[in-house]
Parts: C-alpha cells; structure tokens; sequence
C-alpha cells in the first residue's frame, strides 16, 4: 500500500493551500478531491473579493488556479470521495474509491455544504439570481429589490450586510419568532430598509426567460395563503452543514458539528490529524480566510512531522 507523508482530503481554498504549502516545503502530499472538485467556488460564477484579482475572477477559473499552483510543486491528486478513515491505526489509513493509502500526517478539509430548501429549480438558479453567500454576491444587487430566507444569526447578519445595497431587503422566516441572537435581532429589525414576513417560506421560485431569478412565490405558513412577490436575488441563510460524517466519533466536533480546534492553530485532538477551511470554521466561511487556515495547517503538519521524526532520532540514539 502507498504510504505518503501528507494527505489532503478536499480541494477548495483550505485543501488546496495546504497543498500547495506542504508541497513547497517538500512533503509531496496527495490531495483526494471529493466528488466537488474545487469545491463550493466552483458553483459561483464572479468572485470579486479575492485579493489579487482587482477584475474579480470566476470561481471555477480561480480554483483551478490554486490547483495548478499546488500541482507546479508537486502535490498529487486523486479523484472522487474518501470512503473511510482510521484514525486511530499509525500511521493514518485513508480508503478510497478505487484503492487506499496510509499517511502520517492528515489535513482535513472537506468543507461545509451550505443547507438548501429543496425547490426543484433551486440548482440551476444558483449564480443566477440565487446566492448562499451575501458577502460575495450582495454588490451586484445595488439599488434591486432582494430576500433573504432564514432567522438566525447568518439570516439577519447577511440581510443587515445586504442593505448597504438593495432598496429593501425582504427577510422571509418560516415562523413569527427569530432564531439569531438580540443584538442581531435589534439591528435588523430597526434597519428601515429590511421588512420581515413572518410565518412565511418561499413555495417557489420564479425565473425570468434568461434562467435569472425575477421573483418567489410565498406561502403563509398558518392561512396556506400565497402571493408572489417579485426580487432580483433570493439568498439562502438557513444554515450549513459541516462535511464531518468521514470523522464522526474519531474527532471533537464542537456544539455546532464543526470539528473543534483549540483558539490557535489547526490541530485537532487526534495527534497528526489537522482541520482547516469551512469544516472548521461556522463564523467567517471566506475563500481567504478557507486559503489561510489552510497554510497554517501545512505548517503545522510540517512541524509536528519534524517534532515526530526529532523524538524517533532521540529515542534512537538514547535507547534505554
Ligand atoms: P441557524 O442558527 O441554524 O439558523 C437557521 C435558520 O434558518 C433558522 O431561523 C431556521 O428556522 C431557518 N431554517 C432552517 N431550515 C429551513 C428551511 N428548510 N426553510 C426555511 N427556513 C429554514 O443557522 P445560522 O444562522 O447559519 O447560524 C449557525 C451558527 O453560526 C449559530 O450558532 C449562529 O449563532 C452562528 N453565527 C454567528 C454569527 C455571528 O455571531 N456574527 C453569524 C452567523 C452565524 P427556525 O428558527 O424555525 O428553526
């Protein structure tokens, strides 16, 4: 079986960073890609954000970027999904589709999939009218009509964010009660430009003759009563769920399902085993911040490996 020094698991920004880190500092990692190749980029279309891309840059464009740039020092790659992990063997088991290797030091990035509401034309209308991620797509909406679906905390920070924007910003939650924090509720609620409709989900989504979205279809939850309300953008705040279920039970997850990391650096709690990216992170969820937890985990891959392989030498030397 194929024993490597580092394995990566998931290519997005965190995966891929790290790949190229470790791959600079010699460590020849190997990076199996998920089925999702690149990641949740690779569903958006401009990325605007990204330092060093003043023009912006498409998402499926820059991903392959990162993925050249990790493949220029050497990284490898393996398609599709890693099946199962043991963790607990040393060195570290990954089992693939089509085979399995071992590895000393393991990074793990498989992301978050941001939760979806299940319309059927949902898929084809993201980048078109519908987003997961104000902070990236909410400057395209100046002056425009939008809504937000959901009542926790992403749901009233991303339509609060989003009112620097649009005219107005629909808040559309499913009950008459929010699920955010007071603060995050306070500023909401008192920002003039956001109107909410409680007890209200969206029962369709309306798309104009180019594919985009031009309005939804509403749905009060205690009459059963509907009516369209026409917007340019519709973004989906009702939370993510972190890519965790290869490690449920072989690493700390915290209360949120995210994989717990100590407030500095990317160990986890099992030794040789490092998180980075989305999977760890339920606050910032930012291709730069994904990218830089990434190059922290290479890092400190790169050390615990010279601490492992200081204390086989010193024990060799010494032997008792
Ligand atoms: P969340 O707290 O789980 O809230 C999800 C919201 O979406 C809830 O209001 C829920 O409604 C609604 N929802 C869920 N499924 C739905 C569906 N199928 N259709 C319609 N509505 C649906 O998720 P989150 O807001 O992403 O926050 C996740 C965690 O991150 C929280 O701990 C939050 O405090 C934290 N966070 C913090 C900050 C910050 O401090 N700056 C910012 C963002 C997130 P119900 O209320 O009816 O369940």
């Amino acid at each position: 079986m194929e024993h490597v020094e580092v394995a990566i698991i998931g290519s997005g920004p965190a995966g891929l960073t790290a790949a190229i880190y470790s791959a600079r500092a010699n460590l020849k990692p190997v990076v199996i890609e998920g089925m999702q190749a690149g990641g949740q980029l690779t569903t958006t279309t401009d990325v605007e954000n990204f330092p060093g891309f003043p023009e912006g840059v498409m998402g499926p464009d820059l991903m392959q970027r990162f993925r050249a740039q990790a493949e220029r020092f050497g990284a490898r790659f393996i398609r599709g999904d890693v099946q199962r992990l043991d963790l607990e063997s040393k060195p570290i088991r990954v089992v693939f589709e089509d085979g399995e290797l071992t590895c000393d030091a393991l990074i793990l990035s498989t992301g978050a999939t941001p939760r979806m509401p299940g319309l059927p034309n949902e898929k084809e209308l993201v980048g078109h009218g519908l987003s997961t991620c104000a902070t990236c797509d909410g400057f395209f909406y100046r002056d425009q009509e939008i809504a937000v679906v959901g009542g926790g905390d992403s749901a009233l920070e991303e339509a609060t964010f989003l009112t620097k924007f649009a005219s107005t910003v629909h808040l559309l939650h499913r009950r008459d009660e929010l699920r955010g924090s007071k603060i995050m509720q306070d500023r909401a609620l008192s920002n003039e430009k956001i109107q909410v409709h409680w007890n209200t989900v969206v029962s369709e989504i309306l798309a104009d003759e180019q594919g985009s979205v031009r309005g939804v279809t509403l749905k009060d939850t205690q009459t059963g009563d509907q009516r369209e309300l026409a917007i340019h953008g519709l973004f989906i705040a009702i939370g993510h769920v972190p890519n965790t279920s290869l490690v449920k039970g072989q690493v700390d997850l915290d209360e949120n399902g995210y994989i717990a990391l100590p407030k500095s650096g990317t160990a986890t709690n099992v030794p040789g085993v490092f998180a980075c990216g989305d999977v760890a992170d339920h606050v910032y969820r930012q291709a730069i911040t994904a990218a830089g937890t990434g190059c922290q985990a290479a890092i400190d891959a790169e050390r615990w490996l010279e601490s492992q392989a200081a204390t086989a030498e010193s024990s060799a030397s010494n032997p008792k």
